[in-house]
């Protein structure tokens, strides 16, 4: 084993007590409400509106660092989280930082009752697989599709890319700042960053609680 694989060990070890830490400081898991089924199909409004409701009782609050970074995840690393740190979207598979999940969870309830699905195809980011999507799609600076590794907003669970028909594209384009997401990457209209201080009447103030 090389200096880089002990220093990936190291990494993984701190992550790991980071986590037990986190677990142990009184964290609310609601892992409990988890679903493997697919959430497609004519079931999937109410399959949503019951995940909302079970995720709307943490009243935690949450901060941004000066960079707008989750202050809960930081000292984990951009693409180091650990599953247990990040929250569920809806009754989906995919999983990011707790009020960007609860926040694309309302969004896509509330286009469901406006007939509008959105899909998700891809949430949190592991640095692995951001190595991986530079080197097959290209840096996004040198023209290509993918960030530089480590630095995604992906990575952070704050982004995520969504499946939008040219109907669901529009409603997101009108919609999608009311609950904190915009289009961050000019070139993918399917990426939507969780900009949370950026929301509407929110005062811009670095600390805001999910109800
Ligand atoms: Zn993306």
């Amino acid at each position: 084993m090389g200096i880089e694989g002990l220093n990936n060990r190291i990494a993984d070890i701190q992550s790991r007590i980071i986590a037990l830490q986190t677990q142990q400081a009184g964290r609310t898991t609601q892992s409990s409400t988890t679903s493997s089924t697919g959430a497609a199909g004519d079931d999937f409004a109410s399959y949503l509106s019951d995940a909302v409701s079970q995720t709307s009782t943490s009243g935690r609050t949450y901060s941004l660092n000066g960079k707008g970074i989750p202050t809960d995840l930081e000292a984990y690393g951009n693409g180091k989280i650990p599953a247990s740190a990040l929250e569920q979207v809806g009754t989906t598979r995919h999983k990011l930082w707790g009020p960007a999940a609860e926040a694309l969870t309302r969004m896509m309830s509330d286009a469901e009752k406006d007939g509008v699905h959105i899909g998700i195809t891809d949430s949190y980011r592991p640095y692995t697989e951001q190595v991986d999507l530079a080197r097959r799609k290209g840096l996004y600076s040198q023209g290509g599709l993918a960030a530089k590794p480590g630095t995604s907003e992906h990575g952070w669970g704050m982004a995520a890319d969504l499946d939008l028909n040219a109907k669901a594209l529009a409603w997101v384009r009108e919609n999608g700042a009311k609950y904190g997401y915009f289009n961050t990457a000019s070139r993918e209209s399917w990426h939507w960053g969780f900009k949370p201080n950026s929301v509407q009447g929110s005062g811009g103030g670095q600390q805001f609680s999910v109800q």
